[in-house]
């Protein structure tokens, strides 16, 4: 079995490839993976490290919107799985281009290149960030997209994008939507571990607005449990959620976080509120649990060991803080 994973040398796409490569799918034992990847500031290969030596991983550096590039290395593989994307939304706020390039102009470039190769399965990994913000209830696949943020739309840009190729091409694609991930080699610009770092470095943590936003978190690797059952036996031209995590207030999570890391109250920052900040999101993901999906993750042991981890990799992460500081 040959999968290329786009956009796999960040977060979630490396520990799919990590777990792939180290038996964490006993349905896929013999598994070969190319890893193709821009390297933005959010690839790194650092991420890849632990699973660097073994003979069934292959790297290749290169940009989703590449269309020749990635139909040439494409080619002969089994099964596409596309994590690239620009993804940090208050990047989005301050600059959208590159999130229109590579969440919408790279998606097409990457549908474009599936048919040219006839490759017979991709999963394209979307996020719940494109139904907008809900006040009550869950989202299901059929609820409208309605994307709030740049990156929420682009990212919608992209979804639509896959369901046209489907339905015009009969590309074998399939979309999944997922809530908030949190977990190992996750860039800390994004919320849990830059608390955490900045927590453990003796600094303070900024709190949007009143802190009563609503997400939903669940662990990367039941994230990644759900790509793959998704790949195996999703259906083409589908949409499936992928959540059932843990639904906390910012300030929730905030104070879980202090308690953590030693901290107290006096070490939360209020800065004012993002613009266009969604209130809420809780999906619906009943169609992949009528697959078999369930979250096996429990949201508090998870959280421990992830802190747990930025304590003990200081080395992975210290250099993208000032990367982070630098960039403002
Ligand atoms: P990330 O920012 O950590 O990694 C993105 C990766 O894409 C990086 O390795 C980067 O180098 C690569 N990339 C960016 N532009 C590229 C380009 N033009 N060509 C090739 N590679 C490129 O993101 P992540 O958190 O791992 O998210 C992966 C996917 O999951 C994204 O599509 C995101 O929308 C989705 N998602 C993320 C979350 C979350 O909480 N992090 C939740 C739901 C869905």
């Amino acid at each position: 079995m040959r999968i290329l994973a786009v956009g796999a040398a960040g977060f979630i796409g490396s520990h799919y490839v990590r777990k792939l490569l180290t038996g964490g799918f006993p349905s896929m034992p013999d598994v070969h993976v190319t890893v193709f990847d821009k390297l933005t500031y959010a690839g790194n290969p650092e991420n890849l490290a632990p699973v660097r030596t073994l003979p069934g991983l292959e790297f290749v550096r290169g940009d989703i919107c590449d269309t020749g590039l990635l139909t040439e290395v494409m080619s002969g593989h089994d099964a596409v799985v596309n994590f690239a994307a620009e993804t940090h939304v208050d990047r989005s706020i301050n600059g959208s281009v590159d999130f229109v390039r590579t969440n919408v102009q790279g998606t097409h470039s990457l549908l474009e290149a599936a048919r040219a190769t006839r490759v017979p399965r991709v999963v394209h990994v979307s996020t719940d960030e494109v139904y907008g913000s809900i006040d009550e209830g869950s989202w299901t696949e059929e609820s409208p997209l309605l994307p709030n943020s740049p990156y929420a739309a682009s990212k919608a840009g992209g979804d639509l994008l896959v369901r046209a190729f489907a339905r015009t091409h009969g590309l074998d694609v399939s979309i999944t939507r997922c809530s908030n991930n949190y977990g190992p080699y996750q860039y800390p610009e994004k919320v849990i571990p830059l608390f955490v770092t900045s927590l453990l470095e003796g600094g303070t943590v900024p709190l949007y607005g009143d802190g009563l936003n609503v997400r939903d978190w669940l662990h990367v690797d039941d994230h990644c449990r759900g790509i793959q059952l998704v790949l195996e036996q999703g259906r083409p031209g589908e949409v499936y959620n992928i959540g059932g995590g843990e639904e906390l207030t910012n300030f929730q999570l905030t104070r879980m976080l202090l308690d953590a890391c030693g901290a107290g109250p006096e070490r939360i920052r209020k800065v004012a509120d993002r613009p266009g900040h969604d209130r809420r999101y809780s999906l619906d993901d009943g169609k992949l649990r009528g697959l078999g999906y369930a979250p096996q993750v429990p949201f508090r042991q998870g959280l421990a060991d992830t802190v747990e981890w930025y304590r003990a990799h200081p080395d992975w992460w210290r250099p993208l803080r000032g990367a982070h500081a630098a960039a403002g």
